[in-house]
């Protein structure tokens, strides 16, 4: 071989050795940086609250993005708010795995636009395939598949869920082995269709059974409540909501300006969920839901996945998040509401997955009584996808 093609083909894999290390590196730092909690585990309750929060049958969230980080949910970490031997430890019956695709520069609450991203570099750096650098629908199959692959591996202690008779199964397994965890996938803004109703069904093919219409930008559906323009649903839009309806994927409202919200609600044939969020009755402000929507939401059969950090309800501890969940009781019913932590969703949480016992402790003290408690902390959720999802 000629010298020149040696040298050439030991810088490329010297390259990429660099490029693989690089990647584990970012990951970590970007991951760790992003997902922080305000108290740290261990967590301590009473043994009333230990005896109860371990016995509830069913423990849900509706919303994680533990996806997007590349983290190894197989191992057991430090950082972020959780993986799935802490799912398990948490006695955490069903996450909701959502996929984030892309993010503006700059992002705040009220005011982005989508003409920048800081996913592309996130792709990059944490090491996905090529495909997912330039295509947000590659970066919602990827993580898709990931979530798969974990579950292959995981020796039965993961399984993804995407219909009726899939989840009855797993409840029954899991009454008999409770040493395992469950998921199903939903995606945060549907920029990941890129405007093609036909990617409706891809995003289905790919296990996807939740979807919400917008995130931090107005997209080719409708609003966002952090949009520019923050408008109602369009054609497009109201296109992809009635072909989701038809093949039983949920549609979520998290994230949806009030005017797309509303049109949502005035179309929808089946019941809605909002998978993390707050309520504007104790923390007022433009990510989370007035009296109106929450009430609207809960008449369609909906449920609303209340979150665990401060932007949804302001404050910093499981008090906070038991206020909006007593709050939205009230208004709607306990019937209605969940949990929806938004765990690893670049947000800075209460606890990880493992303080969700801190809710109960709070919950008792605001006077809910055990019944009331189960179906918070997932009965509900369990309920609405025994109903909602494909048979
Ligand atoms: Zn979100």
């Amino acid at each position: 071989m000629p010298k020149t093609y040696k040298i050439l083909i030991i810088s490329l894999l010297s390259l990429m050795t660099v490029y693989v290390i690089g990647t584990k590196l970012a990951a970590y730092f970007v991951d760790s940086g992003y997902n922080k909690v305000a108290q740290k585990p261990p967590y301590r309750t009473t043994a009333q609250v230990r005896a109860l929060y371990y016995n509830l049958p069913f423990v849900a969230d509706l919303h994680s993005d533990v996806l997007l980080w590349n983290r190894n949910i197989e191992k057991r970490h430090k950082y972020g708010h959780e993986d799935i031997p802490r799912m398990i430890d948490a006695n955490l019956a069903l996450q909701a795995f959502t996929i984030v695709s892309k993010t503006p520069k700059n992002m705040n609450f009220d005011h982005n636009d989508d003409k920048t991203d800081n996913i592309t570099a996130l792709m990059f750096a944490t090491g996905r395939p090529p495909s997912t650098w330039f295509s947000l629908k590659e970066r919602a199959l990827e993580q898709c598949s990931e979530l798969y692959q974990y579950a292959r591996v995981s020796k039965g202690r993961l399984r993804v869920i995407t219909n009726q008779s899939e989840l009855k199964r797993y409840i029954k397994d899991r009454s008999v082995n409770p040493n395992q965890t469950a998921g199903f996938l939903g995606v945060e803004g549907m920029q990941v269709l890129e405007g093609d109703i036909n990617n409706v069904q891809a995003m289905f093919d790919a296990g996807i059974r939740m979807m919400a219409p917008t995130h931090f930008f107005d997209n080719k559906l409708g609003g966002s409540a952090h949009g520019i323009n923050k408008g109602g649903l369009t054609p497009f839009g109201a296109e992809v909501i009635k072909k989701m309806e038809s093949m039983h994927m949920i549609v979520d409202l998290a994230h949806a300006s009030p005017a797309l919200i509303d049109d949502v609600l005035d179309i929808a044939t089946r019941p809605l969920l909002v998978s993390h969020t707050g309520v504007k009755g104790t923390c007022n402000n433009v990510r989370n839901l007035s009296d109106e929507h929450l009430k609207r939401i809960a008449a369609g059969g909906g449920i609303v996945g209340i979150a665990v950090f401060e932007q949804a309800v302001c404050g910093t501890d499981a008090a906070s998040t038991a206020q909006a969940i007593k709050y939205a009781s009230d208004l709607i019913g306990y019937e209605h509401v969940a949990l929806g932590s938004d765990f690893d969703g670049a947000i800075q949480a209460h606890f990880d997955v493992t303080g969700f016992p801190l809710i109960v402790q709070e919950l008792l003290k605001l006077g809910f009584n055990e019944k009331e408690i189960a179906a918070i902390m997932g009965g509900n959720v369990r309920d609405f996808l025994l109903k909602n999802l494909p048979e």
